[in-house]
């Protein structure tokens, strides 16, 4: 017989693999999304899975919490970045840097292996149904980002140019973010990352286009272009007083310093599933294995922000000598000078980092717009502007 039922609102990788946990845990998990499939914020785009963060592989961090990889899924060891003077500087990992995904709806993409694995595991998705009030108390909440505080722009396309990644550091063409040029099988995805001046994309979008064209020799075929947003705020929201539990980038889960978000959204979601199992606090878990890494994202986001085109060509001519994985994780640990520089950036972000897409009723947060400390005539207008992701209906 099954367990209790849950509700868990938006197919995104967070709330997929809460609902994967829970129904191999003999739980009724009923996923409510509101498009008529999943991978709807995705255009057939390459992304990765950054390899870098911790000390076990992320092959090992999927089978941990038991995704099989049934989608997509290419290792990467070898890249090109260039810098603002359209030097070139080759990277190499003694691991993969990072596993490229496809994203969207086609078949092989990383959301439809998810899908196919949840249904696997009796999974109930209701489709086209976009939930706007929350009545039940077993509630996951991963619908995703609201506000924009990271921005892509780009295009994907057919392409003969051979497998490989680039990356391209100028914040002339990204500014306070990288371009990246991801090639797979004969398709290619090349975007514009930018954390900061996001009216100018469609200027940045096209120099850092021509910058792309210059610098490598590639034949584009059926170009369509794309754009997304990713949004990250601290202190995360976790649990409500009506014990939803926010998961992903709904819950600001989201790697600050590249936008790297998809092992937060997993993790997250895994861990929401995990306490209603076991009855550990989600807070607590939340506290522990993500909270540490999103306060290291952000203090690398004040210090890269401040490295301007000379201090990015200082760190490739670094990079191209080293292993770069090394690298990066030392950057990742959760030190002493991380936690101080975390201080002075959530300082020097205080404003950014209000969480601007908390609309939900009677929530608990404190800097968010209708929490408790919120200007009751704001909260009028949310209201009566029926903005609020409040409920399961
Ligand atoms: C262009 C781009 C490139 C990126 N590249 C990378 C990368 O290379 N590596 C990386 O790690 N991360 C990357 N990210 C970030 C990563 O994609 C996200 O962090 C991740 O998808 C977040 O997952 P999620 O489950 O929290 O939310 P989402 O993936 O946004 O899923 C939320 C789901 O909820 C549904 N939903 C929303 N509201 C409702 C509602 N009211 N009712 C029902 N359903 C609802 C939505 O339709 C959606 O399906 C990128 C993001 C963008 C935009």
């Amino acid at each position: 017989m099954l367990k209790q039922k849950i509700h868990i609102i938006g197919a995104g990788p967070a709330g997929m693999i809460a609902s994967i946990r829970l129904a191999r845990a003999g739980y009724n998990a009923v996923v409510y999304e509101q498009h008529n499939n999943v991978g709807f914020r995705f255009n057939g785009d390459f992304q990765g899975i950054e390899n870098w963060s911790t000390l076990e592989d992320a092959q090992i961090f999927l089978k941990q919490i038991g995704v099989e990889p049934n989608f997509t899924f290419v290792p990467h060891s070898q890249g090109s970045f260039f810098d603002s003077g359209s030097n070139r500087f080759d990277i190499t990992s003694k691991r993969p840097l990072f596993y490229l995904i496809e994203r969207g709806e086609n078949l092989w993409s990383f959301d439809q292996g998810l899908k196919r694995q949840a249904l696997a595991a009796g999974v109930q998705f209701k489709w086209n149904h976009k939930v706007e009030h929350i009545q039940s108390r077993m509630v996951i909440s991963g619908t995703g980002p609201k506000a924009a505080d990271v921005i892509a722009k780009g295009i994907v396309f057919r392409t003969s140019h051979p497998d490989g990644y680039f990356g391209f550091l100028d914040d002339r063409i990204a500014p306070k973010g990288y371009a990246y040029l991801l090639i797979n099988d004969g398709r290619a995805t090349f975007a514009t990352c930018l954390f900061e001046d996001f009216k100018h994309e469609r200027l940045y979008y096209e120099r850092a286009f021509d910058r792309m064209k210059n610098l490598i020799n590639i034949d584009i075929q059926q170009p369509k272009e794309f754009g997304g947003f990713g949004n990250f705020f601290l202190p995360s929201i976790t649990t409500g007083k009506d014990n939803i539990l926010y998961v992903g980038e709904n819950a600001g889960f989201q790697d600050a310093l590249w936008g790297f978000g998809i092992r937060h959204a997993l993790t997250s979601g895994y861990l929401a599933a995990e306490s209603i199992i076991t009855g550990q606090p989600y807070e607590k878990l939340v506290q522990e294995q993500i909270l540490p890494f999103l306060e290291t994202a952000l203090a690398n986001r004040w210090l890269y922000a401040r490295l301007g085109n000379k201090g990015y060509r200082f760190i490739l001519k670094y990079l191209g000598k080293r292993d770069v994985i090394e690298v990066l994780r030392k950057h990742h640990q959760y030190t002493i000078s991380k936690k101080i520089s975390y201080l002075v950036a959530r300082y020097w972000y205080r404003s950014r980092l209000i969480d601007k897409q908390c609309l939900h009723l009677n929530c608990h947060c404190v800097w968010c717009r209708c929490g408790k400390e919120a200007d009751a005539r704001q909260n009028r207008q949310i209201k009566n502007e029926k903005l609020a992701v409040g409920g399961v209906s």
